[in-house]
């Protein structure tokens, strides 16, 4: 008999495969309990459960649906996750701390089909998707890794692929996440990234309140088609009107993420072009000044420049910004590590 993992089943489907193996759906609540509460590594450590249903799970499941193939730190106290899954591909995860916050960055897909021309990630192409599993387990290890005394507070999907274009695991995993029984997280401190993969994007606000983030990056059609082929499919205009459309309470806003390449999306009159595209919609900006790299042709733009862009959007009141870069020693950004470890 194939083993399942585990950590693909939401609390309802728990149950529905407890039940088929002959248990009380209830069994389902400690075993998730278990699972992301107590952050269990081996089924031994679940003493409420007998030890006939222990050898079950032993045999019946799979734990583990990662394992860690490295880390590394950087000197600003950003930690850097290899991770290794059953067929031996590597993703990567990132925890940034930003005291109170515990913030992990987390992968949805091996590689990326989307070919964004500034990520190290889009160069690799699309190996595969992740599992429900295998996005979950990347939150246990990263929390077993830190320890009981601290817990990551927030999750961002902005490492290795695009989240909609695996929308299926994607919601599950969320669902996982948000389960008051498991992690419990907040949907307040939970943020999806897309490119904007629109109709996924109107699936996601129908069902699941967490934030959304947009990977815009530029205010116009042309300069985007350069740099992200999916706005060809999707272009601005489209992405607007589902960014207008996009459910959210009155408190919420939308993310825009805006990479600024030097000469190429960071002069004064792309700034005005960005507060014209965004005065329609409840939104925030978050600007991040490229981290160079040498298989990526773009350089990054002066810290002037990156001023004086923000401060044309601080004129036009929108919240704007600027990311530090986290882990630049390590490179943290996007891809580059499981990239390297892939080429090496
Ligand atoms: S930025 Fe995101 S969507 Fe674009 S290529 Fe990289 S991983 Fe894919």
């Amino acid at each position: 008999m194939d083993r399942v993992f585990i950590k693909d089943f939401p609390l309802d489907a728990l149950e529905t495969w407890v039940q088929g193996i002959g248990e009380r759906p209830f069994r389902a609540r400690q075993i998730f309990r278990h699972l992301y509460n107590r952050l269990i590594r081996s089924w031994d450590e679940c003493s409420d459960l007998s030890k006939a249903f222990r050898t079950q799970l032993e045999y019946g499941t799979r734990l583990d649906a990662v394992e860690t193939a490295a880390t590394e730190d950087a000197t600003d106290g950003t930690r850097k996750f290899v991770f290794r899954l059953h067929d031996g591909k590597l993703i990567e995860s990132v925890l940034i701390p930003d005291p109170p916050r515990l913030t992990a960055c987390v992968s949805s897909q091996v590689g990326c089909a989307l070919g964004c021309r500034f990520c190290l990630t889009g160069t690799m192409g699309l190996q595969r998707n992740l599992s429900t599993a295998e996005i979950v387990d990347q939150l246990v290890h990263m929390q077993q890794a830190v320890g009981a005394e601290r817990r990551i507070t927030n999750i961002v999907f902005m490492g290795m692929g695009e989240p909609l274009a695996n929308e299926e695991a994607l919601l599950r995993a969320l669902r996982i996440l948000l389960d008051p029984t498991g992690f419990g997280f907040s949907h307040r401190r939970i943020t999806v990234s897309t490119v904007g993969l629109v109709p996924q994007m109107v699936r996601l606000g129908r069902e699941s309140p967490v934030n959304l983030a947009v990977s815009l990056h530029a205010a116009d059609d042309e300069t985007r088609n350069r740099l992200m082929p999916i706005n060809r499919k999707y272009p601005l205009a489209t992405l607007m009107d589902a960014c207008r459309a996009y459910p959210m309470p009155s408190r919420k806003r939308i993310t825009f993420e805006y990479i600024l390449l030097k000469d190429v999306n960071d002069r004064p009159e792309d700034a005005r072009r960005l507060v014209r595209l965004l005065s329609s919609v409840r939104s925030k900006v978050n600007l991040i000044p490229f981290n160079p790299h040498p298989d990526l042709p773009f350089e990054r733009p002066s810290e002037e420049r990156v001023l004086a862009f923000q401060d044309i959007l601080h004129q036009a009141h929108l919240t704007a910004t600027i990311r530090q870069s986290r882990g630049a020693d390590i490179r943290a950004a996007c891809g580059q590590l499981a990239a390297r470890m892939v080429s090496s």
